[in-house]
């Protein structure tokens, strides 16, 4: 049932522009990236994307060569790497000139940006052109409804602008722009229903809009799901600095020019580069077993999870640091790095948390060492639809702190009732 309506989404799609559904291989005209021997650590150069539409003998011996991967997903990890740094592209251009007619107000009151919009369509459109030969399923959090309405026709204008002047600018497909009507088409691509069967990407096309708004950190999040599992996850956090946060203001980091692109692949560990194309480094987390030197952290939006919970939990642990407050999944790529050691998250009970707001952070903490569970110890399950169905929170640390922390938050979870939504 999942696969059935992405599939009629595309078929939808390739019906209105037939350039998508050209099933011939897809080449660029320039180098988009060059991949790294995900195995050396001397990072070095071992094809480049020209080469990936032939079968690519140098990274399946590199797979075949740790016995531990039975699967490899190179060629997916390259297209959602292009795909969440274009989107993040037009993200950064909108949040340069952000208009107060760019934002709204979705049924839930949540705010929604022509950004969130047109990073949904760019991520969807990139996959497809990439990996024409794969069935494509998206579980993403926006759709079309209220674009459709006759009010947001301006609305619906500037994103399918905005879109066009992205690709046209990246210049790595040749299309006739998009039209409006294929813009709404592929925003609806996203409301595949996921499942434990089959691959599924799951988008959040801007997490932390809150933060993007504020002009603070926001992530375009980007996993893959493979019978259930979460197999690959990039994230593109535009605001966030290569260099460590640990210790730094929002004032110092809103001054951050870079921006980061972390990459992780199932048994193939966590990578992390700049938005502009550093070389790849593999991340680790922090391996601090002393809480004394840990810092932790949490949502800047209080609405978000408890601070006075977090608090009390980081008190209990011996946690020395203030904690570190910034929006989005860039919490799970900063602590994927080691620029913090814990990452609390304890929304008001009754609050779903949706599985495309932690399926690629998850893998990137994972691929770099660390562990992320719910508040009761048990591993987060991305197999039951757009929801995660856990026990009150979600904690994420390194394997030497996870006992400990586990008991403090339990301790505190005694004292302290969540309140409802
Ligand atoms: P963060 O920036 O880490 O605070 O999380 C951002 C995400 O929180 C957004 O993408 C929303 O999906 C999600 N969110 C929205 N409302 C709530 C809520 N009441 N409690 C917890 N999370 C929420
Ligand atoms: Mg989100």
């Amino acid at each position: 049932m999942a696969m059935s309506s992405s599939i009629t989404a595309v078929s939808r799609l390739v019906h209105l522009t037939p350039s998508i559904s050209n099933p011939k291989p897809f080449l660029s005209p320039k180098p988009l990236f060059t991949l790294f021997s995900l195995k050396s650590s001397s990072y070095s150069p071992i094809l480049s994307s020209s080469s990936l539409n032939s079968s690519s003998s140098s990274s399946s011996s590199a797979a075949a060569a740790n016995s531990s991967i039975t699967m490899s997903y190179d060629k997916q990890l390259v297209a959602a790497k292009k795909a969440a740094s274009l989107a993040a592209r037009l993200c950064q251009n909108v949040q340069k000139g952000l208009l107060q007619s760019d934002v709204h107000s979705k049924s839930d009151k949540s705010p929604v940006t022509v950004a969130d919009y047109g990073s949904q369509v760019l991520v969807s459109f990139v996959l497809q052109k990439e990996l024409p030969d794969q069935a494509f399923s998206l579980v993403a959090e926006e759709d079309s409804g209220d674009l459709r309405k006759e009010e947001s026709q301006e609305t619906l204008q500037r994103i399918t602008k905005l879109v066009n002047d992205t690709i046209a600018n990246d210049g790595s497909y040749k299309v006739s722009p998009l039209s409006e009507g294929d813009v709404l088409t592929i925003i609806d691509s996203g409301m595949s229903e996921g499942g434990p069967n089959g691959q599924h990407w799951v988008l959040d096309p801007i997490d932390g809009t809150k933060g993007f708004l504020r002009g603070d950190q926001y992530a375009i999040a980007l996993g893959l799901l493979d019978e259930g599992k979460v197999v690959l996850g990039v994230l593109a956090c535009p605001n966030l600095p290569l260099e460590s946060i640990a210790s730094a203001n929002q004032t110092a980091l809103n001054k951050a020019s870079a921006g980061c692109l972390f990459s992780a692949q199932l048994s193939c560990g966590t990578y992390m580069e700049s938005l502009d194309g550093s070389p790849p480094v593999k991340v680790h987390v922090s391996n601090t077993e002393n809480p004394e030197e840990a810092s932790f952290f949490e949502s800047y939006e209080a609405a978000h999870s408890s601070h006075s919970l977090s608090g009390s939990i980081a008190k209990k642990l011996g946690v020395k640091a203030p904690p570190v407050r910034i929006d989005s999944q860039a919490k799970y790529g900063a602590l994927s790095r080691g620029d913090g050691a814990i990452y609390l998250r304890f929304p008001n009970k009754g609050y779903r948390e949706k599985i495309w707001d932690h399926a690629a952070g998850y893998i990137v903490v994972a691929e770099a060492g660390g562990v992320a569970t719910d508040a009761a110890g048990e591993p987060l399950d991305f197999s039951k639809g757009r929801y995660l169905d856990l026990d009150t929170g979600i904690i994420v640390t390194n394997r030497k702190l996870m006992p400990a922390l586990l008991k403090a938050v339990q301790d505190s979870l005694k004292e302290e009732v969540l309140p409802s939504l």
